[in-house]
């Protein structure tokens, strides 16, 4: 019988060596010889790309400015989906949301979440020995199959769900200990826990997942906060945020973790009543830029360049497949939709060569960006232009679709699908081959939206709005 010390006598990358230390039940002996890295996510709710100081707002944010000198900032970082739900699922399993069951936003009512067969960045990290805690909004099922303690956590702190939804309980693992849960406390009391939870897992390796609960409405802020900001209460809500994220750094700092923790903090969608997109179009429920792209900032002393600005485009989906490279975790079975981008993190490339990145809505395909070029495919109507008895969200095709270059047009402006015919049919034939890979609920939405009637109607011929 091998003993752990029988290493096999060829080259192993520092990866295999340590899945071949755990296969043989020495995780421990791996951890003591070279601790991997500590990981935190701290991932705001419907917070704009334009809601950060260092990403053009009025609204002050030192701490998180701080962090992005301390580290880097990315420019074209997109999560998968507009809206809360679907978004986490991509995060925590480098997945398209519309593969792993969470296609739509979850309500109480609803009985099911991320479907059980998928493996969670915290199951891959905890099979690599971390501790694993989750504070903050979950939003992936809340029958407790599908709490973060049934999800590779160890514990849990925070609200299942959106702060709009009623009940909205209050739980420690799965229990209930208060509802409604008092929203004014809610930063404060998560930052408290994160605190705790670095201060006892300090020894590590662990992973934070620390999904804020705001600044999703109804905005709260603690009393210390509240009334502070001249911008509203939206800037206290905000400026409570970047205290919590001072507090996580500092935390970190005392107990001596800087140097081998990275520390990354998005949001999963676009603002939806207040907050700013920056310069972008759309919001939050669009697949606009606005909508998907989200400020994210990872620092990482001594392995990220400080002071970085990324311009290459990346995503959340690629955060599980960069955190099992950078830790030697091992990856999930269920093919990936992301890629490792620490070539970007770490300064070593401008810019990934990639799939092109697909925007979903719900089960629609709607946009999808190549190099600097965004194709949109489809887009949902409005409710004034879609009377009844018809009536409601409907997915229109885009015929032809939009072709814009973001490098030029960030702001989504200026069609340029005649000037580029070539590049359409690129992105088209590309999508065309993703879609083959997708559950049968996205080919049938796909399928229904292209054979919906839509006409072309005239600019000038449009009804005028009622006043
Ligand atoms: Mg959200």
């Amino acid at each position: 019988m091998p003993s752990t010390f029988d290493i096999p006598n060829f080259p192993l990358g520092r990866r295999e060596f340590l899945h071949t230390l755990a296969a043989a039940g020495a995780a421990p002996l791996a951890r003591a010889a070279t601790r991997p890295p500590n990981i935190v996510f701290i991932y705001c709710d419907d917070l704009g790309y334009g809601d950060f100081g260092v990403y053009g707002s009025k609204i002050p944010t030192p701490n998180v400015d701080r962090m992005a000198a301390e580290g880097a900032r990315f420019t074209q970082f997109y999560s998968a989906n507009p809206v809360c739900s679907p978004s986490r699922a991509a995060l925590l399993t480098g997945r398209y949301p519309t593969r792993v069951g969470v296609p739509r936003v979850l309500f109480p009512t609803d009985t099911t979440g991320l479907s059980l067969s998928e493996t969670t960045m915290a199951n891959m990290l905890k099979s690599a020995g971390y501790a694993t805690m989750c504070i903050g909004k979950w939003h992936l099922g809340h029958h407790p199959e599908y709490l973060p303690t049934a999800r590779g956590f160890d514990e849990y702190f925070g609200i299942p769900y959106s702060n709009d939804m009623t009940p909205r309980p209050l739980l420690h693992n799965t229990e209930q200990i208060e509802e409604p849960a008092r929203l004014e406390t809610l930063t404060p009391r998560y930052t408290e826990q994160a605190v705790k939870f670095i201060e006892r897992s300090k020894a590590g390796p662990f992973f934070l997942y620390m999904p804020h609960t705001f600044p999703h409405i109804p905005l709260a802020a603690s009393p210390r906060f509240r009334g502070k900001s001249p911008l509203g209460l939206y800037g206290d809500v905000i400026e409570e945020i970047d205290w919590s994220v001072g507090e996580v750094l500092a935390a970190l700092r005392r107990n001596g973790l800087d140097s081998n923790t990275l520390v990354m903090l998005s949001s999963d969608n676009g603002p939806w009543y207040q907050g700013s997109p920056g310069a972008l179009r759309g919001r939050k429920g669009s697949t606009y830029e606005g909508g998907m792209r989200e400020p994210f900032i990872a620092r990482f002393p001594g392995r990220i360049p400080k002071g970085r600005v990324c311009r290459g485009v990346a995503g959340t989906v690629d955060i599980l497949p960069t955190v099992a490279q950078l830790t030697g975790a091992p990856l999930p079975k269920a093919p990936l939709d992301g890629i490792d981008i620490w070539p970007l993190l770490s300064g070593q490339k401008p810019a990934l060569e990639r799939e092109a990145l697909l925007y979903f809505d719900g089960w629609n395909l709607q946009c999808a960006r190549w190099h600097q070029w965004k194709l949109h495919f489809a887009r949902f109507n409005t409710m004034a232009y879609n009377p009844a008895p018809q009536g409601g969200r409907v997915n229109l095709a885009l015929r032809p679709p939009e072709l814009y270059d973001l490098e030029n047009d960030q702001e989504e402006s200026y069609d340029l699908a005649a000037e580029h015919p070539d590049v359409v049919q690129e992105i088209q034939g590309r999508v065309e081959r993703l879609l083959a890979t997708f559950p049968d609920e996205v080919k049938k939405a796909w399928a229904d939206t292209q054979g919906r009637k839509t006409q072309n109607i005239p600019a000038g011929a449009l009804p005028r709005p009622a006043r």
